[in-house]
């Protein structure tokens, strides 16, 4: 029987505070929130792994690092509406759901968007709202919001994303080529000018939809 805590705890110090990771905030939810929930039971073993893992339906759980450096790239203090584009298995969306105010996540694939909603609801998050759709053209209704988190990689900036920043607010998106990506943070200044940083360099899996990839062949 493996003791997740323990294993949890590791995690953070090896992976998230040993690269550099300091925002205290992101740190505490990222012991707090059970991974191992959030992936297939034949993997759970896996959950706290340097590493991002499948899901199902050809897409992957990211890796605790990248959860926490995307996290702590935008700079949240508790009272943010925030975007988040492809839910996945949920488990960005729960840290997120516990550093801002309100997420809104948007997932295509309905199967992914309908388990993610379960274990949410299991841990009584209820600061989220999902819906299944094309999150390449945000989420008009709800706009503008104070952070922007894409979890897949876009061949270009969307640029709904950008109109539907608040201004101060961050967009933090991959953006590359299907392989390889560099994750980038985009800030709406004060004077409406965008401000672009290069943040690393990383792997997702693509942006599928009207502002991103056309298809999900990867020939
Ligand atoms: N943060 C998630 C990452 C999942 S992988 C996690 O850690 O579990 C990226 C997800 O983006 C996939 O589930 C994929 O289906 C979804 N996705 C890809 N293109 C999308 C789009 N246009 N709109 C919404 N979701 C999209």
């Amino acid at each position: 029987m493996i003791d997740f805590s323990v294993a949890r705890r590791r995690m953070v110090e090896q992976q998230i505070i040993a690269r550099g990771i300091d925002d205290q905030r992101v740190i505490d939810v990222m012991l707090q929130v059970p991974r191992h929930l959030f992936v297939e039971p034949g993997l759970q073993s896996h959950a706290y792994s340097d590493a991002s893992l499948p899901i199902g339906e050809k897409q992957t759980i990211s890796q605790p690092y990248m959860v926490a450096a995307m996290s702590a790239a935008l700079d949240l203090q508790g009272h943010e509406r925030i975007l988040e584009i492809g839910t996945g298995s949920g488990y960005q969306t729960a840290i997120l759901s516990l550093l801002a105010k309100r997420v809104y996540s948007i997932e295509r694939i309905s199967l992914l968007a309908g388990r993610a909603r379960k274990v949410l609801d299991q841990l009584c998050l209820s600061n989220v709202n999902i819906k299944v759709g094309d999150g390449t053209l945000g989420w008009r209704d709800q706009a503008p919001f104070d952070g922007i988190l894409v979890a897949a990689g876009a061949p270009d900036i969307p640029t709904e994303y950008l109109s539907q920043l608040e201004i101060g607010g961050r967009l933090v998106l991959p953006v590359g080529d299907r392989l390889q990506q560099i994750l980038m943070r985009v800030t709406r200044q004060p004077d409406g000018s965008f401000k672009q940083e290069q943040l690393m360099g990383c792997r997702f899996v693509p942006l599928i939809g009207e502002q991103g990839w056309r298809t999900d062949n990867t020939d």
